[in-house]
């Protein structure tokens, strides 16, 4: 089999390439039916009734390297924090605590702030 590259989405390398029967396996042209899942973050690629196509399809996804990903991740997080109403309780404190936790992301990625 050829190997598979890490997940293009979380870049996971736990990986489940999976043959299913069935109706769609005995429709296919091949028989066969393949399926690639991510145990890490739960894609699922499209079927495909020929392996080497779903493997091609899955490899030649671009890439995104770890940075770019943790990146992604930490903006998102970044915005749903700064989307969060700062509690009035302690108000100052909660902005000071808000302001540390995003300045940690941002120093520690090129977090879009
Ligand atoms: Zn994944």
């Amino acid at each position: 089999m050829s190997e598979l590259k890490p997940c293009p989405f979380c870049g996971g390398d736990n990986l489940q390439l999976s043959s299913h029967c069935g109706y769609r396996a005995r429709m296919s042209p091949t028989g066969e039916i393949f399926s690639i899942r991510c145990l890490v973050c739960s894609v699922a690629f499209p079927s495909e009734y020929k392996k080497d196509l779903l493997v091609g399809k899955w490899n030649n996804r671009s890439p995104q390297d770890k940075h770019t990903i943790i990146t992604n991740h930490l903006n998102v997080l970044a915005e749903c924090i700064k989307s969060v109403p700062v509690p009035e309780h302690g108000r100052e404190h909660n902005i000071k605590m808000r302001d540390a936790i995003l300045n940690v992301m941002a120093s520690s990625v090129e977090v879009v702030r």
